[in-house]
């Protein structure tokens, strides 16, 4: 009886690993997007992670490097913590 139970929990583990690794393939296949000349233009926003064009951004400059935001919000939560992890 154990045997069977065993049996059939690996059954179930070796089911769900194979459905994990078919959804992974596919989820994979689709973030395969073709770098496009309109979204080459975009920058991300260190604080939240938003893509944005940096026309449209918060620009920032902090110790040599330019930084673009999607709002002043970001900017200042950036430049914050920036701030608490300097000496
Ligand atoms: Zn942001």
């Amino acid at each position: 009886m154990i045997r069977l139970a065993i049996f059939v929990f690996l059954v179930i583990v070796v089911y769900k690993l194979l459905g994990g690794l078919i959804k992974g393939v596919s989820v994979s296949n689709r973030q395969e997007v073709p770098a496009d000349k309109s979204t080459a233009e975009l920058v991300q926003d260190p604080q939240c992670g938003a893509y944005i064009l940096p026309a449209q951004g918060v620009e920032a400059r902090v110790a040599g490097n330019t930084y673009h935001f999607c709002s002043e919000t970001c900017k200042e939560q950036f430049l914050q913590e920036r701030s608490d992890h300097v000496d």
